[in-house]
């Protein structure tokens, strides 16, 4: 790690990119860009163009393979400022986090030629299914299987809430394998294209106004070549904690962007609008509690920093902790500010002018995806409290 990385000061060159990104995401601003796009279920595609030209979503893949050869912690910098505009990009929690920390990481040189020279200029999507409707947060529960047929494998089952399977070539579906010693089912991770025969979506009718859309798929004997298994079928597990802490911190780094943008937008409201003497915001039943989502966006967000530097130096039972802490205290964080935001703004802040109850929305999402607050909060109380478990 280069001097500073590790730092609660940044150094130069994650400043300079801080900058950049914020000046793009002012460009394709919540109110003037997303927001409508969002209103039509339309994705940021000009968005994710842009940032992908200007290499922001590659930054954490490897430089061999076209990408910028920073970490997690740039990915979540570059989240964290386009959110602060309200231009946060769902997929890049799935595609360059997850997915391509995951190839990177455990992918055979082939899979890497033929899919992170993609994922690093954006050009290309890679979703990302472990979650099922009868397993639900219990993912040990999860039924789709894979089955060999010579050299190929035949995967069958079904999985919910897949974030933008129409916008990516691939899936990458967690599935079981059954161990041929012990007739027990393990996990195993499989890339399948989105065109694959047998492969069936159907687009889910959500009730949130987000330009990304989530899918139910049916994956119906799809047969696959034996490259797609990504990595050992044996240690999967291990492969998907390599996944999940990623997910987690640039999730975090989405809330708390959406965080900052809430009570920017809070703040600035606060400073006009006059209906007595003074601007509400001298008024301390409006200052304090933003004062208040201030102190708890900067606790998140150093908590989110800390993840991503313990990840970042290969420490990942740390970096669990801190991840699933950041997600945590960045959810709440966001809800809170977007709350209090609305609150603000009194009956503007429910106009579709302002779009606040829109991203609240959105916001809304943090607390349950990935990993919903609940299953945090255990984490925490087994594996930091040590505490005994319930299920
Ligand atoms: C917008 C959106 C996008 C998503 N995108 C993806 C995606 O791209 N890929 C993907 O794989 N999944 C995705 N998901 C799924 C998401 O990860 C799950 O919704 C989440 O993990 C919770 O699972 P569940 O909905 O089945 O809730 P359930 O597991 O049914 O839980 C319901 C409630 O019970 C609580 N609960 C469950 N078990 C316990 C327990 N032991 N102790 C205490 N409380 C408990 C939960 O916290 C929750 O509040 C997405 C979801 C949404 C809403």
């Amino acid at each position: 790690m280069s001097e500073n990385t590790s730092s609660f000061i940044e150094n130069d060159e994650r400043r300079e990119l801080r900058a950049a990104v914020a000046k793009l995401g002012e460009r394709y601003n919540y109110v003037d860009y997303v927001l409508p796009r969002a209103r039509h279920g339309e994705p940021l595609n000009e968005l994710w163009n842009d940032a992908a030209k200007l290499g922001f979503l590659g930054v954490n893949l490897p430089e061999e393979y076209g990408g910028g050869g920073a970490g997690i912690y740039e990915l979540a910098l570059v989240q964290e400022e386009l959110s602060a505009r309200g231009a946060g990009l769902l997929l890049v929690v799935v595609s360059p986090a997850i997915c391509g920390t995951i190839i990177t990481k455990f992918g055979t040189d082939e899979q890497k030629q033929k899919w992170l020279p993609g994922l690093a200029d954006g050009t290309r999507k890679i979703a990302f299914g472990i979650t099922e409707a009868d397993a639900g947060s219990n993912s040990h529960q999860i039924s789709t299987t894979a089955r060999r047929d010579g050299d190929e494998w035949i995967l069958s089952g079904n999985k919910i809430f897949i974030s933008g399977v129409d916008q990516a070539e691939a899936v990458l579906i967690v599935a079981r394998t059954e161990d041929s010693k012990t007739g027990k089912l393990k996990p195993a991770l499989f890339l399948v294209p989105t065109d694959a025969d047998n492969f069936h979506r159907t687009k889910m009718d959500m009730d949130i106004i987000e330009p990304d859309h989530q899918y139910m798929l049916f994956l119906d004997d799809v047969r696959l070549p034996a490259d797609a298994l990504v990595g050992e079928a044996d240690a999967a597990l291990m492969q998907l904690f390599a996944g999940l802490n990623p997910e987690r911190i640039v999730g975090a780094a989405m809330a708390v962007g959406m965080a900052r943008y809430a009570l920017a937008a809070a703040v600035k409201y606060a400073g006009e609008r006059t209906v007595w003497k003074t601007p509400i915001g001298a008024h301390q039943g409006i200052s304090h509690p933003l004062a208040q989502i201030k102190i708890e966006i900067e606790m998140a967000a150093l908590m989110m920093r800390k993840a991503a530097v313990l990840y970042d130096s290969g420490d990942d039972f740390g970096a669990a902790e801190a991840a699933n802490m950041a997600k945590y205290a960045a959810a709440e964080v966001a809800i809170k500010s977007l709350d209090q935001a609305i609150q603000t703004h009194g009956g503007a802040g429910l106009t579709e002018e302002y779009g606040l109850a829109a991203m609240l929305g959105a916001a809304r999402i943090i607390r349950v995806a990935p990993v919903s607050r609940e299953m945090i909060l255990n984490f925490i109380a087994q594996h930091s409290l040590g505490l005994p478990r319930s299920y």
